[in-house]
């Protein structure tokens, strides 16, 4: 019988899981998930907002892939810090990197890095239980301004909106609970630098967030000259939203939603710390490009969120296209610096195509990023040893065992999982989340275990968009 073909898969969110999925209909290939994270599943767990309970629900699907004999995970170890590109090839057939986009796009704006100017990513992170993320403290804030009109955007507002009775019930760390309780936010700003028919939030979203109760949706904009006839479904749709929310009166609204367009941010403004946030007034010129008026206003504000973007970060070793933020490749199938496929290295998800569409995208990315390796495995050039070297591969757990590295295996994360449960159970909620690195890994151990996070920080930042790497610190506000 010939022998197993071995792959790795690099960041066990939905894009990795995908791929592995896709790969067990190949047989005889066995797959190793490594993440960075102790725990699978990635922007499912970390990115999609904690009270969008039917998208958390593919989790239950996504598990199954580890039901399979043929697949294992790997966390706690991290690409660049624990192992290197060469190793991994070394040891593997092929890898595929889904390594997702770890990075937020920056506003390149004066202020942008005053305490109380975040990523909205940071903000999800900590909302998530991300055990990177540095806590908000939300004291003194009663105005937020969101930039960016996307879904990130909405998901944030969301959260900043809904009363904490209505978040209860999710698996948000019970001190993130404790924050938002005592909020005093009255006001959240959603700012989209072009026109309400170009923003890229989707209506279900935005319909949730404009028929909140207790919040008054206030749209700026006039669109009663808008001519919706010519525009696609979705953007349609959303101006009819945006037009049902302009009728809406909530008598006893706690808190208003403001939708702004047509303003792009120039300048954070603030001495120690964010107070308010200038933005231009924006038209399209003959040729469709945005411009500014010249026109300013200020809103004031304690807290910026920016919402313009995620960006995947450099994989050691690995080609990356600086411009676009990508892994270039060719239908998944990694394109070194000249142009030339580098044999064995493939990519899936916001790493290779960028950070657009749903988890379920990831799907039909990853089919075709495998049907390219598994064309490639079928090649007689390619055949073993080494696909075209010598070298046999390295046992893997030689490799892991030389290098000092105890992975945590999915039977570790189970007791995670179990014990967050439990957590939950206790206060008749579903799941809480266990938020720090510490915890995670003595419970992934075992009673008695001592807790050991090789490193810190990270080149990778995180494997699948969940957080900013925990850098920023200003408070409140982060
Ligand atoms: P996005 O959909 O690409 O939206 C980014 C927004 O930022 C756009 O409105 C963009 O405006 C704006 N922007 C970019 N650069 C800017 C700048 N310098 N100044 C001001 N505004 C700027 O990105 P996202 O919201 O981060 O979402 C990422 C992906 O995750 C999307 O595919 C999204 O659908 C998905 N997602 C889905 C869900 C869900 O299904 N519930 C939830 C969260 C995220 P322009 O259009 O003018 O560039």
């Amino acid at each position: 019988m010939a022998e197993p073909r071995r792959v790795a898969i690099i960041g066990a969110g939905p894009s990795g899981i995908f791929a592995a999925q896709a790969l067990l209909n190949h047989p005889g290939i066995q797959i190793d998930l490594f993440d960075r994270l102790p725990t699978p599943y990635g922007l499912l767990r970390y990115g999609v907002a904690p009270d969008h309970t039917s998208i958390k629900g593919m989790g239950v699907a996504l598990a199954r892939v580890f039901d399979s004999p043929d697949v294992r995970f790997l966390g706690n170890v991290e690409l660049g810090r624990d192992v290197t590109r060469e190793e991994l090839l070394g040891a593997y057939d092929a890898v595929i990197y889904a390594a997702g986009a770890a990075e937020d796009a920056e506003m390149a704006v004066p202020g942008e890095n005053l305490p109380g100017s975040q990523s909205a990513r940071s903000f999800v992170a900590w909302y998530s239980g991300h055990p990177d993320a540095v806590p908000f403290r939300l004291t003194g804030v009663r105005s937020v301004v969101t930039v960016g009109v996307g879904n990130v955007a909405v998901d944030v507002s969301r959260i900043l909106c809904k009363s904490v009775a209505e978040l209860t019930p999710t698996d948000m760390p019970d001190a993130v609970l404790n924050e938002l309780r005592g909020h005093e936010v009255r006001d959240v700003w959603v700012v989209g630098r072009r026109g309400p028919e170009h923003a890229s939030f989707t209506t279900t979203e935005l319909r949730e967030l404009l028929t909140l109760p207790e919040v008054q949706p206030v749209v700026h904009d006039d669109l009663d000259g808008l001519d919706v006839t010519t525009l696609d479904r979705r953007p349609r749709a959303n101006i009819e939203a945006m037009r049902a929310a302009k009728q809406r009166d909530v008598p006893d609204a706690s808190m208003r939603l403001h939708l702004l367009f047509w303003h792009r941010p120039v300048e954070i403004r603030g001495n120690r710390r964010v107070s308010g946030i200038t933005l231009e007034r924006t038209a399209l010129d003959a040729d469709g490009r945005l411009i500014g008026t010249g026109e300013d206003r200020t809103v004031e504000c304690e807290l910026v969120l920016r919402a313009i973007g995620y960006r995947a970060t450099p994989l050691p070793g690995v080609p990356f296209d600086e411009a676009r933020g990508v892994i270039p490749n060719r239908s998944g199938r990694v394109v070194n610096a000249c142009g030339e496929v580098a044999p064995r290295e493939y990519a899936v998800g916001w790493i290779k195509r960028g950070p657009t569409g749903v988890i379920g995208t990831n799907k039909s990315d990853a089919a075709e990023t495998v049907a390219a390796l598994a064309e490639d495995l079928e090649d007689e050039e390619m055949s073993r040893p080494g696909w075209g070297d010598t070298a046999p591969l390295e046992a893997v757990d030689e490799l892991l065992r030389r290098k000092g590295l105890t992975p945590t295996s999915y039977a570790d994360w189970m007791r995670i999982d179990a014990a967050e449960t439990a957590l939950g159970g206790r206060y008749g909620r579903a799941r809480t989340k266990i938020a720090t690195w510490d915890e995670l890994l003595d419970i992934a151990r075992g009673p008695g275990s001592v807790s050991s996070r090789r490193g810190g920080g990270g080149a990778q930042g995180g494997q699948h968009g969940g957080v900013d790497g925990g850098v920023h610190g200003g408070q409140p506000g982060g």
